[in-house]
């Protein structure tokens, strides 16, 4: 939990803790990635405005060294906005104030999604995903296209392979949040934007074609 605003941080570090997880905090950016380094955790909570260097610089320092799940906290919802813009490698966001209840959802989905993605999880197909000139392997969870390796967030990756494996359909935004991130309402359908935008940045603007008002649908090269 990094947040330099001790309340917030000792209040979301108290409701985790009764849910049963070990809870570590930081208050500042340096320390933060000093301390995701040394106790690899399973999920960070990030507070974008902090001392040091901002969430942004401490989202990029950590997933750079490891994946690890981020939940990023925004004083504002244009603040959200601006980051889904610059697709940071979030995993979701949560816009201030909060519900406790809500940050604790939200963790708990996040947390689902890794374990189901893991080497124990359920799915164990072992199969390649080839589509067009994309290449998704995912036992080993590589994607490459037109021969080039992309390195991709778990988050990129779980939305990607949605994505081809029902190539040319147009999947909904609340679906694809539904079925990626595990929530059932829409309410985060920005954090689906950021996910795509990311997504083009290292595959190429042509793989995911947008369709206004409804979803996403992925066309690779022949
Ligand atoms: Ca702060």
């Amino acid at each position: 939990m990094v947040e330099d605003e001790r309340t917030i941080a000792q209040s979301v570090a108290a409701r985790l803790r009764a849910e049963g997880f070990t809870v570590d905090l930081a208050y500042d950016g340096p320390s933060a990635v000093a301390k995701a380094r040394a106790g690899k955790p399973d999920l960070v909570v990030l507070d974008v405005m902090l001392p040091g260097f901002d969430g942004l610089e401490v989202c990029r320092r950590i997933q750079a060294e490891r994946p690890v799940s981020v939940l990023m906290l925004t004083a504002r919802g244009d603040e959200t906005d601006l980051l889904v813009g610059l697709a940071v490698g979030a995993d979701d966001y949560l816009t201030k104030p909060f519900s406790m209840r809500e940050l604790a959802a939200r963790v708990h989905a996040l947390l689902r999604r890794v374990d189901r993605a893991g080497p124990s999880g359920g799915h164990r197909d072992e199969t390649p995903i080839v589509v067009g000139d994309l290449e998704i392997n995912r036992s080993e969870r590589r994607v490459r296209r037109a021969g080039v390796e992309a390195h991709l967030t778990p988050t990129e990756f779980d939305l990607l392979v949605h994505l081809a494996s029902r190539p040319r359909a147009v999947l909904p935004r609340e679906r694809l949040l539904a079925e990626v991130w595990g929530w059932a309402d829409a309410s985060g359908t920005r954090t689906v934007d950021s996910h795509v935008k990311a997504l083009r940045r290292k595959l190429g603007a042509d793989l995911i074609r947008t369709v206004h008002g409804v979803g996403y649908a992925l066309e690779a090269r022949p």
